[in-house]
């Protein structure tokens, strides 16, 4: 996309009418949502880019929609459909700056550790990790499910930043559980 992105999102439940347009709803005021800006919505579930254009300020949701499941979130716009695209990062190992920012933003700055159940073990795997990120310790992008062998996609619920320490174990770990599986499978019996 080439346009300006203002504000990035992703979500499993975003839809768009035949018209393009349609409303955009969110739970808490953010300085963002505003007439004239651009979001860029990913649709996690279709794996769907859309650049909407709010047409219109945020209003609260009258009280007469209360029996609407949207109801749930607190404000609206109308939003127009600006470009739509199959999320170009979801089948590419890259990711963008501002997905790396996001990222980084939902996990706090922080490595969260490894806590991961062994595919071929079943045994749960776990590293405390506090590693605090910043300009001298550069944080690693891991896909939780691998990218390369089990077809994991580049979209932020499948990705955490961790510490060099915590990859290198998880990477050691994925390549001691294919070393097992190999090991099983040619083990006479
Ligand atoms: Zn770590």
């Amino acid at each position: 996309m080439k346009n300006r992105i203002d504000y990035f999102t992703s979500t499993r439940d975003f839809v768009v009418n035949s018209n393009k347009k349609g409303y955009y709803y969110w739970k808490k005021f953010a300085k963002y949502f505003k007439e004239g800006n651009q979001i860029l919505v990913r649709n996690s579930k279709t794996k769907i880019d859309y650049l909407i254009k709010l047409v219109e300020d945020p209003e609260i949701i009258p009280t007469k929609y209360s029996k609407y499941k949207w109801y749930n979130q607190k404000y609206r716009a109308k939003f127009e459909v600006i470009e739509e695209e199959i999320c170009p990062t979801g089948k590419s190992r890259q990711l963008l700056i501002r997905e790396k920012n996001d990222l980084l933003k939902n996990y706090n700055y922080k490595c969260p550790g490894l806590s991961f159940k062994s595919s071929f073990t079943s045994k749960l795997i776990e590293i405390n990790c506090t590693t605090q990120f910043n300009n001298t310790v550069k944080p690693q992008y891991d896909h939780i499910i691998d990218f390369s062998s089990k077809g994991g996609l580049t979209i932020l619920n499948n990705l955490q930043p961790l510490c060099e320490g915590c990859h290198k174990v998880k990477t050691a770990l994925t390549r001691r559980e294919l070393i097992l599986l190999l090991e099983s499978k040619f083990r006479r019996t």
